[in-house]
């Protein structure tokens, strides 16, 4: 397959967060650790975005707290050890190319292929007080993939549970390259996915951490309120008296163990729950330590940040990612033959 025009020979990466507010500790390793990783490593050329125009799909009726949340989110982007140094951190409706793309990518889309995303249904049914029915949320997934192709991303990390919207982005791309080309080249090289393992981390009540379940603990907890939320999380419902003996793999507080505690930590939750050697009142104690020590640099890095110097780091985000992806729509214009 030819390959399109390139700035750097390294591979690129993209991937962003809806505007939802403060970031719990599920956002942080399910993506926000994984990102820093992959940014550390040198190896690719990476682009993380806050994906405010994603957040209008739904909030169209609202939009007051989209702003202030995307600033919450730059806020924990950074203190989670995203460096503008090292990678280029921008606000999605600030780059006014992702405004055109969708357009002309929006013209190539099958209603079909909307229609069939699973999360369209799913969400319109899950989501009972907002009225969903609207143009932008169908062409979320349009988008979305105006997000990924406008850098010509070669990778896409993702959990394995989101690697049906990469395979749409790849059908939109296949799409558009078929229509047309620059020279006889193609313009939008298809993404891949770059599976990312993230651990299974349920929040207080048992269930998945989601803001949505009120039950996360946030990068921003300090370490009182920390403990207190480790002190009213759910156990081993067999563990009913201090006497009955328990099982880790069967507990929340054990699944916590299992990501953020140290080998010798998790020995003694072992031995200790199942003998009924210890109580969970103690097990907690060690669960939050664990969190907190996680916790501590993170905010740490947060308070030293200002919203001053913040809006600086994203402004100048914004600007190297309109450069780069104007490079792309620059191609796409003359594809397409429209006018320049
Ligand atoms: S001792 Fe720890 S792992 Fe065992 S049930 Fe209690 S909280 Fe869960």
């Amino acid at each position: 397959m030819p390959e399109p025009a390139r700035l750097t020979s390294r591979p690129r990466v993209l991937s962003g967060m809806r505007p939802t507010g403060k970031l719990h500790l599920g956002n942080y390793m399910g993506a926000l650790a994984n990102w820093v990783k992959l940014q550390d490593s040198g190896q690719y050329e990476c682009y993380f975005f806050i994906a405010d125009l994603h957040a209008l799909t739904t909030d169209y009726a609202d939009t007051s707290q989209i702003a202030p949340h995307a600033m919450e989110v730059a806020l924990d982007f950074l203190a989670g050890g995203l460096d503008p140094e090292k990678c280029t951190i921008f606000v999605q409706s600030q780059v006014k190319q992702h405004f055109e793309l969708p357009l002309y990518l929006g013209m190539i889309t099958p209603l079909g292929w909307l229609e069939r995303v699973p999360s369209y249904k799913e969400q319109q049914e899950n989501i009972a007080n907002k009225d969903l029915t609207n143009f932008g949320f169908l062409g979320y997934p349009v988008l979305m993939a105006s997000d990924i192709l406008l850098y010509q991303a070669d990778f896409v990390p993702v959990g394995q549970d989101q690697q049906a919207h990469v395979e749409i982005t790849r059908e939109i791309a296949r799409r558009f390259n078929q229509f047309y080309t620059l020279n006889g080249t193609e313009v939008l090289p298809e993404p891949r996915v770059l599976l990312t393992t993230s651990p299974k981390l349920p929040g207080t009540d048992g269930r998945k951490m989601s803001k949505s379940y009120g039950n996360t603990i946030e990068l921003t907890d300090p370490e009182p309120v920390v403990r207190q939320k480790l002190k009213t999380m759910v156990t081993d419902p067999a563990r009913i008296r201090r006497t009955d003996p328990g099982d880790p793999d069967k507990c929340p507080v054990g699944d916590l163990h299992k990501v953020f505690s140290t080998p010798e930590t998790m020995g003694q939750v072992y031995e200790g729950c199942r003998t009924a050697g210890i109580g969970c009142i103690q097990c907690k104690g060690w669960a939050a330590d664990a969190l907190v020590q996680i916790l501590e640099p993170i905010q740490a890095r947060r308070a030293s940040l200002t919203e001053a110097r913040v809006v600086e780091i994203l402004k100048d985000g914004n600007r190297r990612a309109a450069i780069r992806a104007e490079v792309t729509m620059e191609q796409v214009r003359a594809a397409m033959k429209l006018a320049t």
